[in-house]
């Protein structure tokens, strides 16, 4: 295994490349697209300008092997402002879904539908959660219906991103009653489709310049051609799935598999408004003077702050982890994409709630940023599987170990005689059993590939 910290070059790059446009033309106009609650569509022209807003963008990203590119990329984004953020990464949230379901044809058509070009720009959303199912994919009553050459779909889409205005909203529905949420499907439905309607743009608590709102859909009549992955693949997979089921076996579903796969893009995201609050409060702390001293000079200011440091970084290694393992082609046996998600986001909370604390009446007005990315924050323990779901996840997949965990592998010790002149050199331990991802048995996850 190999799995190296040191950027390469191009990260670096990317890292800084990132970092100044979330520092000149992100974090200023955070506070008025907060308070505006408005969709910031001058910065993404600017982030279209500066290549951050394109599939082929998301292409180079996937494409590094290390896996450490995206969640660089998200962390440094999201340090100026996660709405913002969200805004301008909400399409590739789609595009991941694209890349798993469709086909290759359906990759070239919808991509580029997703992002527009600068000047020009499109928005995408992804359609999965319902009024009454967020959590229980179970739960999902969107239905479609085949009738001749189209699908007709009828349902109710709740907290959709970009959702209305989007060019392109990625929607799964349910095709097979009986396969219940293992008969679903992900469609295209282009925006301004008849009978997809935006109910309401949501009031938000935070991250707040992105768009998020209801939908329903009326009879909404799109193409075959629409369906992602295509007809002939459909029949296949529910084939598959009703023998899974008489046998009371396993299968897996779409929608499941984009968001364990985009966990940890979210977690970075986390990380980058965790890591805007520490810097944030250490700075303030380091400078505000109380009792004749700079308040960091007592421990129940700065013993925080080192917790907090140390939370960041260890979540930060899980998230990359997660990220490596995905770029490799590894699969999550033990959770890991939720554990990345799971760290970040309750570092997240904690850390901004901490800020706040630290900053004292300071913090709790809106001269500071702080109390703003409290509220953005939030969200993070809540979508992409709430914090309950990824403990269920890293839980179950607790209770079914394969193979040695990584932790506990043991190198052999050094071939050749003993060093220290005693008389017998140690034996060498027996070799751990191949890590699960290694048998022939066993398929990596697919990665979202943009072309
Ligand atoms: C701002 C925002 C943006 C969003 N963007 C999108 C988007 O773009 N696309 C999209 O499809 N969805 C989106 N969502 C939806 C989000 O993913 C869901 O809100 C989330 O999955 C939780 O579902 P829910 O709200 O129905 O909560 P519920 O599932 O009703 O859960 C309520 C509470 O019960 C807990 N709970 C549920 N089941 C269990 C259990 N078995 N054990 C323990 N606790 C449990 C939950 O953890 C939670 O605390 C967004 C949500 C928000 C707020």
């Amino acid at each position: 295994m190999t799995f190296d910290l040191t950027p390469t070059a191009a990260q670096h790059d990317l890292a800084k490349r990132t970092h100044d446009f979330a520092r000149d033309c992100v974090r200023p106009v955070a506070a008025h697209y907060d308070r505006a609650q408005e969709f910031p569509w001058p910065v993404l022209e600017e982030a279209a300008e500066r290549g951050f807003y394109s599939p082929l963008f998301y292409r180079d990203l996937i494409g590094d092997p290390t896996g450490l590119s995206l969640p660089m990329f998200m962390e440094e984004l999201f340090w100026g402002c996660a709405g913002i953020g969200l805004a301008i990464v909400m399409p590739a949230l789609a595009l991941s879904a694209i890349g798993q379901a469709a086909t290759p044809e359906q990759m070239l058509r919808w991509a580029p539908e997703c992002f527009g070009t600068p000047g020009d720009l499109k928005l995408a959303a992804l359609a999965i959660s319902e009024p009454e199912g967020g959590s229980d994919v179970r739960n999902l009553r969107t239905r479609a219906v085949r009738d001749g050459t189209d699908w007709i779909i009828d349902g109710h889409k709740m907290w959709i991103g970009n959702g209305g205005i989007a060019n392109v909203h990625i929607v799964n529905a349910v095709v097979d009653e009986e396969l219940g949420h293992r008969g679903q499907a992900l469609f295209v439905v282009p925006g301004g489709t008849p009978g997809l309607e935006l109910v309401r743009k949501l009031d938000k608590l935070g991250c707040r310049a992105s768009h998020t709102a209801e939908l329903t859909f009326d009879g909404v009549r799109i193409p075959a051609e629409n369906l992602l992955g295509g007809t002939e693949k459909l029949e296949h997979a529910l084939a598959e799935r009703r023998a899974a089921a008489r046998t009371n076996g396993r299968s897996g579903s779409v929608t499941l598999g984009t968001f364990e796969q985009t966990r940890p893009m979210v977690a970075a995201q986390a990380l980058g408004i965790a890591r805007a609050a520490l810097e944030y409060m250490t700075s303030y702390a380091n400078h505000r003077e109380a009792f004749g001293a700079p308040i960091i000079d007592n421990q129940g200011i700065a013993f925080p702050i080192a917790d907090l440091a140390t939370r960041i970084d260890a979540a930060r290694l899980l998230t990359w982890r997660a990220s490596w393992m995905a770029a490799q082609g590894v699969r999550f046996e033990r959770g890991e994409g939720s554990m990345a998600k799971l760290a970040a986001t309750e570092t997240a909370v904690h850390t901004t709630e901490r800020a706040i604390q630290t900053l004292g009446g300071w913090g709790y007005i809106t001269d500071h940023p702080v109390e703003k990315w409290y509220r953005d924050a939030k969200l993070y323990t809540i979508f992409e599987g709430t914090s309950e779901i990824q403990r269920i996840v890293i839980a179950h997949a607790s209770a079914r170990p394969r193979g040695a965990h990584p932790c506990t592998w043991t190198s052999p010790p050094p071939a050749g005689p003993s060093t220290n002149g005693s008389a017998a050199a140690p034996r060498p331990a027996p070799r751990p059993p191949p890590p699960p991802w290694t048998s022939a048995t066993e398929s990596p996850p697919r990665s979202p590939r943009p072309p």
